[in-house]
Formats: structure tokens, C-alpha cells, sequence
């Protein structure tokens, strides 16, 4: 992460001033920086204003340059500065959760329906609720989601204490405990310090090599949490009667409270979601567009959202509305299996026949106009029809950096906005490589 924010942040530095770089960027630390979103934490709430009104789009611009992908951006106050260290118990909890976890951003279906009302229950310590709950789902069925909610909203009325973790993390704590003698430690982290344990994969606490020790261990923290009362919640990617290396005992107990099932979403909740999703972007796609994504993407909500990403992305750079074709041909990766595999030296052969010029002068050192026009429009040709990495553009055209295909990605993407018939040109190349 720190490595990541250090290439933004030297980036940031070459196009602003001294100054505003000082003023606004030199003490921002990334809380989050995944291949969706990026969360920057800053001093003060004044900071935090200015830099989400005058330099989003700045720092958008810099990511899909990056990345080739439309991040998420948040800004917010740093409460973590020493002078607030007295407070660490509480906020620390949730340094480890996703700030956009939450249930007001959980679309509900059929699918997921009885888990959300479960887990809703499970956040309210004030009334009952069914003790353990065990919510079991596939990849990317939103159990992360719901089971940060859960810690999100305890932890927003103040009055309990929430531990969010997920089971590796919880096996390494263990065994560092062990290693470095201060298992102790680790106890009463996890049964005394906290009024509802989150476990999130559970399944990998049976997986584990030293299953038996860990699973030992969670057995006791169980009983202990269970006994006086409070509040155990768990996900998996099975239920628990399926889990093959767990222990009886831990199994009768998991199936204790409620087992609860998220299903893939059937296809009117993919469109809710797809549609809240385009919503918070602020853009807006071709219900032919949103059909496709809603009937191809059957599979999980992580794929639907992958797939709203890309558009996204391509929308906000371009500049311009996706259209059927265009979308087919960006989704091909997601869609799988059906298009041809593109290279690097396909894209270039076909642009050096559009632009009439040799593939050995394209991926030269040639400065001439039209060669370094052509190799501009390979680097984003490149990058988007397969996702190329920026720094394996730049070595195969001539061995160059990647901070020189940023560049030429940058003028390229200007010169398109201002002139239709090079947008066209491209759009046509991509269509014709999609086939
Ligand atoms: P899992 O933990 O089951 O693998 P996640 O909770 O990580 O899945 O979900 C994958 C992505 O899909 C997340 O970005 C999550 O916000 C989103 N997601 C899943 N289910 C829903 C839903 N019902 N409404 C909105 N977003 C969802
Ligand atoms: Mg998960």
C-alpha cells in the first residue's frame, strides 16, 4: 500500500506546485488503497474539504493512468494522529473495515433477504438475536459485506464494542502468541475486550496446518464469549457441516444459533444493483448495456461490480456514452473464454497497418510525428482491449518507462476528446481486434 501511495504521491508532486503539494498532500496517508478504492486520511477537516472539492479529479486521473481503472476515492480526517491516542480503543476497531461495508449500502433480494434481516438483528445488542449466527455463501456474495456492517453500526451507537476479523488474521495473532510466549495476550483481546466477535472465512481455521492447536483455541474464546452472553457472528464458504477438517465440537457448536444461506442474485436484484452502483457513479449506461451485464454476470456480485468498473472507467475517460459494441468488446475479459487472446504484438501489427508505418519503426526509437501518434494510440489500444500493465507497454515499445506511457497515454486521451475522427479510428481498431 505504502509503495503504491509513494508512485501517486511522486506523481502528484511533478504536477503541482511545491507549495499546494506541501500544503495538501505531504502528510495524507492512504488508510485503503485496493484495486477498487483508495480511502486518503488527512489532518483536518478543512484539508479534507478542499482536497475533495479541488483535487478529485486530479487523483482519479492519476489512477486510471496507473491502474487503467476507475477508483473509488474517499478523503477523511485522520483520527489516528497521536494527539487523539487515548480514543485508539474504540476507533482502532475499525481500521481494518471497508468505510462503504455498511448496510444501507446492501442491496436487498430473495437472495440475500434473510441474512440481511439476521445480520441486522445480530448489530442490535440491545434485543436477541440467534447466538452464533453463521452465514455461509461463494466467492463474492457479500459475507465480508454484511459482517462489516455488523461492526459498522455497533460501532456507530458507541455503547458496545465490536471486533471485525478475519480468520487468518486471527490464526496468525495466535500463533505469533505462541511463538513470542504472550498467548495471554491474544486472549484477552479476543474474549475479553470486546461484546461481539466478527469471524469472517472461518473455513480457514479448519484449512489450517495447525488446525487442531487453533482450532483448540477458538473452541475455548467460543465457549467463553457464548457463556456470558455475547455476541458471536461468522462467515464461510460453506456451511458448517461441510467444512471437512473441523472439529465435532466445533461444528455442533457453529450450528447452534442460525445457519444462514446468501444465494447468487436472481436477475432483478442484479439490476438493483447494477443500477445503484451506476447511480453513485454518477453516470449513466444503455439499458441495452445494463442487460448485458445483468445476464451475463450471473455468477457474483464481485464480477457484476467488476464489470460496472470498466464501463465506468472507459465512460469517464472517453468521455463518451458506451454502446453495445463498445461494451461486448471491453467485457470480453469478464465475459470469458469467447473472444480471440490478444497481445501486445497483434495490437501492434494493427495499428502499424492503420497507420501505414512498420511494426520495427512503431516499437523504435523513431520521433517522427506520425510514428509517435501511432505508438500513443498503441499504448491505449493496448491498455484497453487487454488490459495491459503500463510497464510492460513501455518495454515493448522501445524499452521505454512507464512514466513515458503515461504520458503518451495522456496526450493521446486529449487529442481524442478534440479531434472525432481519431476517436473513431480507434474505436474502429478496437472493434475490428475484438472480432
Ligand atoms: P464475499 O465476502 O462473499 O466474497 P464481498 O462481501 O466481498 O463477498 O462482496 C463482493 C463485492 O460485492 C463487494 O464489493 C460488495 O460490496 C458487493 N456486494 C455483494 N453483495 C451485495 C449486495 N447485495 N448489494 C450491494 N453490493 C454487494
Ligand atoms: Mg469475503
Amino acid at each position: 500500500m505504502k509503495q503504491e501511495w509513494d508512485t501517486v504521491r511522486d506523481i502528484l508532486k511533478a504536477r503541482l506546485s511545491k507549495h499546494e503539494f506541501e500544503q495538501w498532500f505531504a502528510n495524507a496517508r492512504p488508510l485503503e488503497f485496493s484495486d477498487t478504492r483508495l480511502e486518503l486520511a488527512v489532518d483536518d477537516d478543512f484539508s479534507m474539504k478542499w482536497i475533495r472539492s479541488n483535487y478529485l479529479e486530479l487523483l482519479k486521473d492519476i489512477l486510471w493512468e496507473l491502474y487503467g481503472k476507475h477508483l473509488g476515492i474517499e478523503v477523511s480526517v485522520n483520527r489516528h494522529t497521536p494527539q487523539h491516542a487515548q480514543q485508539h480503543d474504540n476507533t482502532s476497531r475499525t481500521w481494518g473495515l471497508t468505510g462503504r461495508y455498511t448496510f444501507d449500502r446492501f442491496v436487498a433480494g430473495p437472495s440475500n433477504e434473510l441474512a440481511l434481516t439476521v445480520a441486522k438483528q445480530a448489530a442490535d445488542l440491545d434485543a436477541s438475536a440467534f447466538n452464533p449466527l453463521f452465514i455461509h455463501a461463494g466467492v463474492g456474495m457479500g459475507k465480508t459485506h454484511l459482517l462489516q456492517a455488523i461492526a459498522h453500526q455497533v460501532l456507530a451507537q458507541g455503547r458496545f464494542r465490536a471486533l471485525y476479523v478475519s480468520a487468518e488474521t486471527l490464526v496468525n495473532e495466535v500463533m505469533n502468541g505462541v511463538k513470542n510466549h504472550d498467548l495471554n495476550a491474544v486472549r484477552r483481546k479476543y474474549r475479553g475486550e470486546t461484546d461481539i466477535l466478527i469471524v469472517d472465512d472461518i473455513q480457514f481455521i479448519a484449512r489450517y496446518p495447525k488446525a487442531n492447536f487453533v482450532q483448540s483455541e477458538f473452541f475455548h474464546t467460543f465457549n467463553e464469549l457464548h457463556g456470558s452472553g455475547r455476541r458471536i457472528v461468522l462467515s464461510s464458504d460453506m456451511p458448517p457441516g461441510e467444512l471437512p477438517q473441523l472439529e465435532e465440537r466445533l461444528r455442533s457448536r457453529f450450528e447452534w444459533g442460525l445457519v444462514v444461506e446468501i444465494e447468487p442474485p436472481d436477475r432483478d436484484t442484479r439490476l438493483r444493483i447494477v443500477q445503484e452502483k451506476i447511480r453513485r457513479e454518477g453516470i449513466d449506461l444503455d439499458p441495452d448495456v445494463i442487460g448485458l451485464i445483468v445476464d451475463r454476470f450471473t455468477g457474483s456480485v464481485r464480477e457484476i461490480e467488476g464489470a460496472v468498473n470498466k464501463l465506468t472507467a472507459y465512460t469517464l475517460v472517453r468521455h463518451v456514452k458506451v454502446d453495445l459494441t463498445t461494451a461486448r468488446q471491453l467485457l470480453r475479459r469478464n465475459l470469458g473464454g469467447h473472444g480471440k487472446q490478444l497481445t501486445l504484438d497483434t495490437v501492434a501489427n494493427a495499428v502499424a497497418q492503420q497507420f501505414d508505418i512498420p511494426v520495427a519503426e512503431l516499437r523504435g526509437r523513431s520521433r517522427q510525428r506520425k510514428v509517435v501518434l501511432a505508438r500513443h494510440v498503441a499504448y491505449l489500444v493496448s491498455r484497453d482491449t487487454m488490459d495491459a500493465p503500463l510497464v510492460d507497454i513501455g518495454r515493448f515499445y522501445g524499452n521505454r518507462n512507464h512514466a513515458t506511457v503515461i504520458s503518451g497515454l495522456r496526450s493521446i486521451t486529449g487529442k481524442i476528446k478534440t479531434e472525432p475522427e481519431l476517436e473513431r479510428a480507434v474505436r474502429l481498431m478496437e472493434e475490428r481486434l475484438a472480432r
